[in-house]
């Protein structure tokens, strides 16, 4: 079973052994990090060496990263290594060494294990095997590989590496940063020796490690295992997202043995589908930029999806991929229940202003003129208001003339007044009048100054919050065919989100 580290890069002694102590025995392992440490003299440092190795609570790896690998170290080559082999004979019971001085390390008849480590922080190379080899051959209980995953066909090659090697010996094999993040949650499910989570965001020690505690509350690392199915978000960039805190507590609500991951792919979609449908892939969110392009690796895509040109939910079943968007019931939904509080339904014949002409704005524009809605459109780029406009049979303007209109509803489908601009608003403030119907799709902030200012004028207002959580909740009914545990969503979304 894989278990979790975590690296402790404190600059003393007793920080060091403060910040072991303070882990949960759920994390099983720790990575003593003495190049960290910040003890001037050798003789000392020495010493501070038996004493982690006395003072520790768990099984540790100790590693002295010199800095042309990463780490911290700038001293003596041959200290550095000195202070690998004092750790040796002071009782520990892993060390991490660099593949090109591995040779002048030995555990000899010790019960210490050797960790021969190959780094790179610009690339995934070409050649892993080879690097394996080279690393195997240095005596290693353990091999290493850490490279950084520029996009998401890197991080395939690394799982490859790991299901193909991992069973047979020892292997750690992760991708650093954004592209990596599945190495390091999927560690358990390909057979990695360990992964890594970092004391804290702030004290990462590579790029794209998270918490450990993100590691065992948000995606349960300790139940992943081979039958677990595999759900994530697919986006570009990707690790604002909130879905994987959403999703990840609503399987854990419902009992599920799943997990949900953020997957960083730029380009390379298909090839990114492929491999992940062969390691278990049953559904996806779909985000910027991918919504449309992704439309071409689907078996099948349902008529609102087409209609919309846009698919935000993805589900594998049977081999099959099937596309579908939840964006467009979730908001006509939202816009109905504030309707409903306003006592304005049905909305046949109400007319209503939506202020963009993006992918969300083509999401409402449809569903309101489904719903009888008369529909004016304004938008910054007032040739893209016109096209959308004209292909729904709907009115449109710029956002100077939109003073003119007296609308029923108001929809902003813009990003402003999203964090951290949050003091703009995309409307005239005449606007909001008493009884009108404002709806932002921005959630962060949940409410925004649009919201505030509409509720400060006895408005009825919609917020992009319910429209996301409503819009998530579809999607983990389409994938799961249960009832979304919409209570626990929210919950979890409202702590990470600001007021
Ligand atoms: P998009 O396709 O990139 O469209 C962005 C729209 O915002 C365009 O109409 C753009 O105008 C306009 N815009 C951007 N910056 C502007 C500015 N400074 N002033 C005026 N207009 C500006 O993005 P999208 O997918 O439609 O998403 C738009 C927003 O809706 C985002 O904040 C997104 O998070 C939110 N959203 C929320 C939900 C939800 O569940 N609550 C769902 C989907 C989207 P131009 O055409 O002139 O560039």
């Amino acid at each position: 079973m894989s278990k979790l580290c975590v690296p402790v890069t404190d600059t003393s002694v007793s920080s060091m052994l403060d910040s072991i102590h303070s882990l949960p025995p759920e994390v099983e392992m720790v990575e003593v990090r003495l190049d960290y440490l910040q003890i001037p003299d050798y003789q000392s440092l020495e010493r501070a060496v038996v004493r982690l190795c006395r003072g520790k609570d768990r099984p540790a790896i100790f590693t002295n990263r010199p800095i042309r690998s990463g780490g911290r170290w700038e001293g003596d080559e041959g200290r550095r290594l000195d202070l690998i082999r004092r750790a040796i004979s002071s009782g520990a019971e892993f060390i991490d060494v660099e593949l090109e001085v591995a040779d002048r390390i030995s555990c000899g008849g010790s019960s210490c294990r050797k960790i021969v480590s190959y780094h790179n922080f610009k690339c995934t190379p070409p050649d892993l095997q080879k690097i394996y080899g080279q690393c195997q051959r240095r005596d290693a209980d353990i091999v290493k590989i850490a490279v950084l995953a520029n996009d998401m066909a890197d991080t395939v090659r690394m799982i490859e590496l790991l299901r193909e090697r991992g069973a047979s010996s020892p292997l750690i094999a992760l991708s650093m940063g954004e592209a990596g993040v599945p190495t390091r949650v999927l560690a358990p499910r390909f057979g990695g020796f360990l992964t890594y989570g970092s004391y804290s965001d702030e004290r990462a020690s590579a790029p794209g490690q998270v918490t450990w505690k993100s590691m065992l509350d948000m995606y349960r690392f300790h139940n992943i295992g081979p039958d677990t199915a595999l759900y994530g978000v697919v986006a570009n960039p990707v690790m604002h997202s909130m879905s994987p805190v959403i999703h990840n507590a609503a399987f854990a609500e419902c009992g599920m043995n799943a997990v949900y991951l953020p997957f960083k792919v730029a380009d390379g979609l298909g090839d990114f589908l492929d491999a992940f449908q062969n390691y278990g892939l049953k559904g996806l969110s779909v985000t910027i930029p991918h919504k449309e392009k992704i439309m071409g690796f689907m078996d099948e895509v349902d008529d609102m999806a087409s209609n919309i040109c846009a698919v935000n939910t993805v589900t594998i079943r049977d081999g099959m991929r099937y596309g579908s968007n939840t964006d467009v019931e979730a908001a006509i939904d939202t816009l109905r229940g504030a309707a409903k509080r306003a006592d304005m339904l049905p909305l046949d014949g109400r007319r209503a202003l939506l202020v963009g002409a993006g992918g969300a704005a083509r999401a409402v524009a449809t569903a309101l003129t489904e719903s009888g809605v008369v529909l004016t459109i304004a938008n910054r780029t007032v040739g893209r208001a016109q096209e959308l406009a004209q292909s729904l049979g709907a009115d449109f303007c710029g956002l100077d003339e939109m003073e003119q209109y007296e609308p029923d509803i108001i929809i902003n489908t813009t990003s402003v007044g999203m964090y951290p601009e949050v003091d703009r608003i995309p409307v005239p403030a005449s606007l909001l009048r008493k009884n009108v119907i404002v709806m932002d799709a921005v959630y962060n902030p949940i409410e925004t100054k649009l919201l505030r200012i509409a509720r400060g004028r006895d408005c009825v207002t919609a917020s992009g919050f319910e429209w996301f959580i409503s819009q998530a909740a579809g999607q983990f009914e389409t994938w799961t065919g249960r009832r979304a545990p919409r209570k626990v969503m929210e919950e979890v979304a409202r702590e990470r989100l600001q007021p």
